[in-house]
């Protein structure tokens, strides 16, 4: 075996014989799938750390740690989704999705979005006809009539053409075999080369269910493939753009700012000095968010990293609307807000909805409210401003901006400046100038 200690000798496998041999059923098809994907990364000598072994539950899930190549194992069915993950996050990875024909089932719109999006992974599924490894029970590829733990007077179901369905989705490359097919190590080193996705369904046994139910040997899968008109072999081969290199293309071409957004320039400088969580609570049609957002865009233009989350009922123009933003000088990965710093009241509809929140503020946290709040007992510092009343001067739905400007005066996170040079950036001029005198009066009402 290739090691990376000793790159110039080539790899004579792929797999480790540390957790001792596969642990299938004697006869079981899933020997065959696994050895042959062997050989295939053999024959094509990758580099198994640049190599990831895709797999979900079933008894083909169970093959991963038997390969010296990165594994990912998840839930039933989803084999699909991790793998073009994968690839979408890190397109010079090979990704290989083991899955059975139960997976195929459970995670069937999967198996439609990845080949009609033609996501560069390749899918093996090893198609022994049942859920082998809970019992033998019917899967979406179980023939008609076919005896199963739940189908025991037989299958009065049409069985799912899992290439058909592929290629009527749009898959670029496909191919039906058997576990008896001596090229089928050939077949999937050529898969693994197809730039776009491509997918093997490889007909077999599963020796200790579905074939001594079924008596199903290899004279009967070619029954069962006449019977239902199926050819094995490569059914299609129409190769087009891959996706993920598609999207990173359109991406680095600029569709971002073609559709009217524009990178944000650092122009302030900021008082940060660790993650730093704020909510902001009001009412639907106070223009919580987008205050929000523009606060967000200025933490941006003052070098922070921001983010935003929302909370509002499915109605609109009614009830409570909150927004959370976190800034902070480092990459933000958890995006919650657990314990905030600031809190920022507007409405009753917010106040209601933040009231259990506020109840629990530690006393590191400070609440700015609308004045004419009645607010619960809290250990935060209150600080309490006429927001409505001048709001009414100016213009009602400009209370969120007088409220940000204030809390941002008080809390000298980053210059108000930087807020209202990204209302100037964003907003229509009309709009704009008024805002721009909310955040005047807004910073005034907490001027230190
Ligand atoms: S239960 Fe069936 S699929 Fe699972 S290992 Fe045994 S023979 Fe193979």
């Amino acid at each position: 075996m290739k090691t990376s200690s000793a790159p110039e000798s080539p790899y004579t496998t792929y797999m480790t014989s540390e957790i001792g041999p596969l642990p299938y059923c004697p006869g079981c098809g899933h020997h065959v799938v696994v050895k042959a994907l062997d050989k295939a990364l053999v024959m094509r000598q990758l580099d198994p750390k640049k190599v990831v072994i895709v797999t979900d539950i079933g008894c083909i899930g169970l093959a991963d740690r038997y390969f010296i190549t990165n594994a990912f194992h998840g839930l039933h069915g989803r084999a699909i989704t991790y793998a073009c993950g994968l690839k979408l996050a890190r397109p010079e990875l090979t990704v290989i999705a083991l899955q059975g024909d139960g997976g195929c089932g459970i995670g069937g719109t999967h198996l439609l979005n990845v080949a009609r999006r033609n996501i560069g992974i390749t899918l093996i599924v090893a198609n022994n006809f049942n859920y082998g490894m809970t019992g033998g029970q019917h899967s979406v590829t179980t023939p008609t009539e076919g005896l199963t733990a739940t189908t025991p007077w037989g299958n009065v179901e049409q069985p799912m053409d899992l290439c058909g369905t592929a290629i009527a989705a749009g898959a670029a490359w496909v191919y039906r075999t058997t576990m008896f097919d001596k090229e089928l190590p050939a077949t999937m080193a050529q898969a693994i080369d197809q730039p776009g996705f491509a997918m093997i369904d490889v007909w077999e046994l599963c020796t200790a269910y579905y074939s001594p139910r079924n008596k199903l040997d290899k004279a009967a899968i070619d029954n069962l493939l006449k019977k239902y008109e199926l050819k094995v072999g490569l059914l299609a081969d129409k190769p087009r753009a891959e996706y993920s290199d598609r999207y990173r293309k359109a991406y680095e071409a600029g569709a971002r700012s073609a559709s009217g957004r524009s990178p944000i320039d650092v122009q302030y400088d900021n008082a940060v000095d660790r993650q730093t969580g704020i909510v902001i609570a009001g009412s639907a049609g106070q223009k919580i968010r987008s205050t929000a957002t523009l606060f967000a865009q200025a933490a941006m233009s003052s070098g922070l990293d921001a983010t935003q989350k929302d909370d509002y009922p499915i109605t609109v123009m009614t009830g409570h609307s909150l927004s959370e933003v976190i800034v902070s000088n480092e990459r933000i990965d958890y995006t919650a807000i657990d314990a905030p710093d600031y809190f920022v009241v507007i409405s009753q509809d917010g106040l209601k909805r933040a009231r259990a929140r506020i109840e629990q503020l530690p006393e590191t946290c400070t609440l700015y409210a609308e004045e004419s709040l009645g607010l619960p007992d809290t250990k935060a510092r209150v600080v309490r401003l006429p927001w409505a009343a001048t709001a009414r001067k100016i213009s009602r739905l400009s209370i969120a901006v007088i409220a940000l400007a204030a809390m941002l005066r008080d809390s000298e996170l980053f210059p108000v400046e930087a807020f209202a040079t990204a209302i100037s950036k964003a907003q229509k001029p009309a709009i704009a100038e008024t805002n721009l005198k909310a955040v005047e009066a807004g910073a005034a009402l907490a001027k230190k």
